[in-house]
């Protein structure tokens, strides 16, 4: 192995789920995580197309209170969004288009990183090295008999791509020191999978 281990690489300092439904459920969810967020956290968000990963990353910039107008950056492989007040600014990056961790590494996100919060669409394998601590976020969209079988569906499941009001799972999982101590941490040892320092 050439390049060195983070602490933050394997196992999780805890991990945590949420459920949503609609758009502005995601984005309430965010908002408050966004609350929580500081100058140099890097955020990797995975899900696939239509998960709601950009609806989510709208959100996380509320909360931080940075210059609305976040969008899919799939065109523009970066976008900064600047505070509103002396807070971080907010990095949008997708890396859907780029390859390897080395075509990251061109676009220069250490250049940022310090003074923003870095929010990845995609990112997983791609930026990891960035940073010693992450915050992977997973958006899962329950669809078809999946869907049927939550228990606000009641009943009556309409399969259309756009419902406007579908349900989401997130599920969160903080990997570096950065994250072992932060309010987003769940509460209690039943939350905790992570072993403690052995
Ligand atoms: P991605 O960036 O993962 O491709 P987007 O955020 O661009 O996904 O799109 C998500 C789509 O799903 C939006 O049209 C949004 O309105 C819709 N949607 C419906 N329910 C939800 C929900 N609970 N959370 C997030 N998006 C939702
Ligand atoms: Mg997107």
């Amino acid at each position: 192995m050439s390049a060195p281990q983070h602490d933050g690489a394997g196992v999780p300092v805890w991990e945590d789920e949420i459920r949503t439904t609609g758009p502005e459920g995601t984005q309430a969810a965010a908002e408050r995580i966004g609350r929580q967020l500081a100058a140099g956290d890097l955020i990797l968000l995975t899900g696939e197309l239509g998960a709601g990963k950009t609806t989510f990353t709208q959100g996380l910039g509320r909360g931080l209170g940075v210059r609305p107008g976040i969008i899919s950056p799939t065109f523009v492989l970066v976008r900064i969004h600047p505070s509103l007040s002396d807070g971080p600014d907010l990095v949008h990056v997708d890396a859907y288009r780029l390859a390897s961790s080395g075509e990251i590494d061109d676009i220069d996100l250490e250049n940022t990183m310090d003074s923003s919060v870095t929010v990845v669409e995609w990112g997983r394998g791609l930026v990891e090295h960035l940073a010693e601590s992450r915050l992977e976020i997973t958006l899962i969209r329950p669809t078809g008999a999946d869907a049927a079988h939550l228990p606000d569906a009641g009943g009556l499941t309409f399969d259309f791509d756009d419902d406007p009001d579908e349900e989401r799972v997130i599920r969160l999982a903080a990997y570096g020191p950065r994250w072992e101590q932060t309010d987003l941490r769940p509460a209690g040892p039943a939350e905790g999978t992570a072993p403690k320092e052995t």
